[in-house]
């Protein structure tokens, strides 16, 4: 059997909705790559692709691994939710070598996810942002770790405002000419915390 992924993969349709994005781990290896988990998926498991939309290897390279806008298979157990409405992205890693739930990504990896979710929460903006565990636990599911860390808190904390390095208040001038400084977004931003 072959194995096909990519961006243009859509074998079992495509999403009607995009109600939540969920981060995942991959509960293996943080040096796995895409491919791994495809291979995975698709010759053990023998499910029709990935079960991702996207898998970001620990070198922060993000794979899209299906469609952006194709059904996966990543949230089945959370039948209240189901994949037909959830976009599904995965970090490889999420376990130490005693198969214990660990938040071992790698810095490169967390900031691709954060570019990609930025990026997606303007293609789907209604979508709320969860990790795995956060649907599992609202919905009574079977108790799982995945993805090893807190995606909520994580993306309140780091998403765009907070990520531009060394932003210089913007100077302005008044009629009177006197120099007022104003504050830019991002200072108004961290004001509030
Ligand atoms: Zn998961």
């Amino acid at each position: 059997m072959t194995i096909e992924y990519g961006p243009h993969f859509t074998p079992r349709g495509l999403r009607n909705a995009t109600d939540y994005i969920v981060v995942h781990c991959s509960a293996g290896p943080v040096t796995s790559s895409a491919e791994a988990i495809v291979r995975y998926h698709m010759l053990n498991l023998k499910w029709q692709s990935c079960g991702y939309n996207d898998v970001i290897e620990s070198t922060g390279i993000i794979v899209p691994t299906l469609h952006q806008d194709a059904i996966g298979a990543h949230i089945g157990d959370v039948k209240q939710v189901g994949n037909s409405r959830a976009y599904g992205i995965c970090l490889t890693g999420g376990v130490d070598h005693n198969n214990h739930p660990v938040d071992n990504f790698t810095k490169a990896q967390k900031n691709a996810l954060r570019d990609r979710l930025n990026s997606l929460v303007k293609q789907y903006p209604t979508a709320e942002i969860v990790g795995h565990r956060d649907l599992i636990k609202r919905h009574g599911a079977r108790p799982k770790d995945c993805p090893c860390f807190d995606v909520k808190t994580w993306w309140y904390e780091n998403m765009s405002a907070f990520d531009i390095p060394d932003r210089k208040p913007i100077q302005v001038f008044d009629n009177t000419h006197n120099k007022v400084p104003r504050k830019t977004f991002f200072d108004w931003i961290r004001s509030l915390f």
